[in-house]
């Protein structure tokens, strides 16, 4: 059933191929067919923008009041790219291996390969767009390194990589909105898939000012909506980030994929009151520079500056002498919690380690500190009241990005035809780990270059039957939608969805986070259907339907949110090895590193929806290694 459609040959040519056999649509025909993208961030705004600069009829919808507000402003850190500027050994065969291996080869290795050919077009799209990229007294782009890789590759804008690039694609976005052949709808937020003949021909919205329900037909849909990380309720993401676009595509026939590939990253500011509403990061650029310890001595109370240099534990130094504190994501956050459970963490909760930036500044200088992270420092001391140039910041891991998604194949299409996934929100290249700086890499890779290609094949390729909204298909998803709208405000209960949200956040957070056992799973297997039962009887929403509602917004991203992470367990139970950011305690190498299982677990998951009450079924895409062979990994 799953069929990845990988071009044949030779990898460094599958994907020119592959576009080569790609059939083109005539620029008089374009404007015959229209496209629907859901989501405005990176992966939205540039496949928005791109197609309709080809000349199609896109229409583009976003919940936030502009698309310059979607979660991809948040990033930080830089954007990777294979350009070798340094002439440090780095390549597109080595951002391929590096990815393959960062993801502890649970990934596909053709997409892969692509994602790291593509990677030098982004930039230069992006310099020719105006983004300005740091650069080096010389002139060329400066480059920094990222966790997992020994070249510096990731391009950067200060500490708002994402915001620069974002602004880039939304200016190529708002000439599009001018030309006409982009229309945006702000505000208004996706709640169905409306599929025809078995094939993507529709969504139904409602307009989050008005309240009101609608439909919107088109040929084809893209989703490109973002991760799911406030599955977990603190999370780095944006409060609004939600699943509901992929998990309603899901229990219409989308498989979903890897459900329980859920990265946690090592370097946020802690939680510092249970009343907070989310969690900050800090950037991973910062363990460039910055030196990872925590006391040798385990309940040390003593401030920072009056510990000497031999009672500090570099442990990331010590155990991985090769990568230092660059080691991955999963291996720096597992390493965290390792010494904070040993009762070495530091700040008011022990829940801390520190990361100290005075030899960076020794040796850098301070200005020179400042240019780099100037506007990393400045956060963390509104946030804390520190001055991280004098005291060691205090970090923790926490939820910050989902690999898993919306399953695709090699075209990014999902098992649904017709419904494209692009960006975070597709179960991606990244396989059990993201490595830094690829994800905005992979966004733009989708929205700028592969669905271009791939989203006029289909339509050049599909004999498409004239359907408009007034088809029954669309007429009876929207009376399903209104009635699951009028259904939790008539609830009437006791209870907020903030409360249901964060109750389930905690579950996951200690059963299926940063580790995950056998009973820790099935513990929350059990009680996750009891909360489902107590959110739809015992839910209580202020306002109405027909208005601006927050409190209902947020219950119905709740509701999904609550069969998703029923959907996470199962993933992480079914797979009993460990591998990246899925660490099942019972599968450890004896130095307490992730033990994968290849002989059984070699594959991606697929899960099927089966209806409500019924298990979902597992699909299983088998993954081969042909060009980075299979090996433990090891970042000694
Ligand atoms: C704090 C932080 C820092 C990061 N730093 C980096 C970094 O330095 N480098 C890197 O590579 N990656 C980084 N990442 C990851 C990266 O930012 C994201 O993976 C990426 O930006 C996601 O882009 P996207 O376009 O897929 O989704 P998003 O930017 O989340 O956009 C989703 C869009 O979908 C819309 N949407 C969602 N659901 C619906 C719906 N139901 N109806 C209508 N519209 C909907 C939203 O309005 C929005 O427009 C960081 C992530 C975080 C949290």
């Amino acid at each position: 059933m799953l069929e990845a459609k990988i071009p044949s040959g030779p990898i460094e040519q599958q994907w020119d191929k592959g576009r080569l056999e790609m059939k083109l649509v005539n620029p008089a025909n374009r404007r015959k067919h229209s496209i629907i993208v859901v989501g405005a961030g990176l992966a939205g705004a540039a496949a928005a923008a791109t197609l309709g600069e080809q000349g199609y009829h896109v229409q583009c919808f976003s919940y936030h009041d502009t698309p310059r507000r979607a979660h991809s402003i948040a990033a930080q850190g830089g954007i990777n790219a294979a350009k070798n500027y340094r002439n440090d050994g780095d390549s597109v065969f080595r951002l391929f291996k590096d990815t393959v291996k960062g993801g502890d080869y649970r990934a596909r290795e053709a997409n892969v390969y692509r994602l790291a050919q593509i990677s030098n077009n982004i930039i230069d799209q992006c310099v020719a767009q105006g983004v300005p990229f740091a650069r080096e007294y010389g002139g060329l782009l400066d480059t920094r390194s990222f966790g997992g890789v020994q070249v510096q590759r990731t391009f950067y804008a200060r500490g708002q990589t994402g915001q620069q690039l974002l602004l880039g694609a939304y200016q190529a976005l708002e000439e599009q909105l001018a030309a006409k052949t982009v229309t945006m709808h702000i505000r208004t937020e996706l709640l169905d898939v409306v599929i025809v003949n078995g094939r993507a021909r529709g969504i139904v919205t409602r307009n989050l000012v008005t309240g009101e329900i609608e439909c919107h037909a088109a040929d084809v849909i893209v989703l490109a909506t973002g991760g799911y990380s406030n599955v977990f309720y603190y999370s780095t993401n944006a409060k609004a980030c939600n699943c509901t676009a992929i998990w309603r595509a899901y229990r219409r026939g989308a498989l979903f994929g890897n459900p329980c590939f859920t990265q946690i990253h090592p370097t946020c500011i802690p939680l510092s009151s249970e009343h907070q509403s989310k969690l900050t990061l800090m950037s991973e650029s910062l363990r460039n520079d910055g030196r990872i310890w925590v006391p040798k001595k385990k309940g040390d109370t003593r401030s920072p500056k009056d510990i000497p240099e031999n009672e500090r534990d570099y442990y990331l130094e010590r155990r991985y002498p090769g990568f230092g504190n660059l080691v991955p994501r999963d291996v720096a956050s597992r390493n965290a919690k390792e010494v904070c459970d040993e009762g070495r963490g530091v700040g008011p909760n022990g829940q801390g380690v520190y990361l100290d930036f005075a030899d960076a500044i020794h040796r850098l200088g301070l200005e020179t500190v400042r240019e780099k992270y100037g506007n990393l420092f400045d956060i963390y001391e509104r946030i804390t009241g520190e001055d991280a140039y004098t005291v060691p910041m205090r970090i923790y891991p926490a939820p910050h990005y989902t690999m898993g998604g919306l399953w695709v194949d090699y075209r990014l299409m999902s098992t649904i035809p017709g419904l494209f996934v692009a960006g975070e929100a597709n179960f991606s290249d990244h396989g059990a780990n993201r490595l830094g700086a690829s994800a905005l890499m992979q966004g733009l890779a989708d929205g700028y270059f592969i669905l271009p290609s791939t989203v006029p094949d289909y339509l050049a390729t599909t004999a498409l039957d004239p359907v408009d909204t007034s088809h029954a298909a669309f007429t009876a998803m929207k009376t399903e939608v209104t009635n699951r709208i009028k259904s939790l405000i008539a609830i009437n209960g006791k209870r907020s969805p903030d409360s249901f949200q964060r109750e389930l956040g905690k579950l996951m957070w200690d059963e299926c986070g940063m580790a995950r056992s056998d009973a820790g799973l099935r513990k929350a297997l059990a009680r996750i259907p009891e909360l489902r039962e107590e959110f739809w009887h015992n839910l209580r929403i202020i306002g109405g339907d027909e208005e601006l509602n927050q409190a209902l917004e947020n219950a119905n991203r709740a509701s999904d949110f609550l069969e998703l992470a029923e959907l996470m367990c199962v993933d992480a139970l079914n797979r009993t090895e460990s591998c990246g950011g899925h660490f099942r305690v019972e599968s450890q190498t004896p130095e307490g590193e992730a033990k994968r299982d290849d002989a059984n677990f070699c594959y991606s998951a697929a899960w099927e929806w089966k209806g409500p009450g019924q298990a979902p079924a597992l699909h299983k895409e088998p993954l081969t290694f042909e060009f980075v062979p299979l090996s433990q990994r090891s970042y000694k």
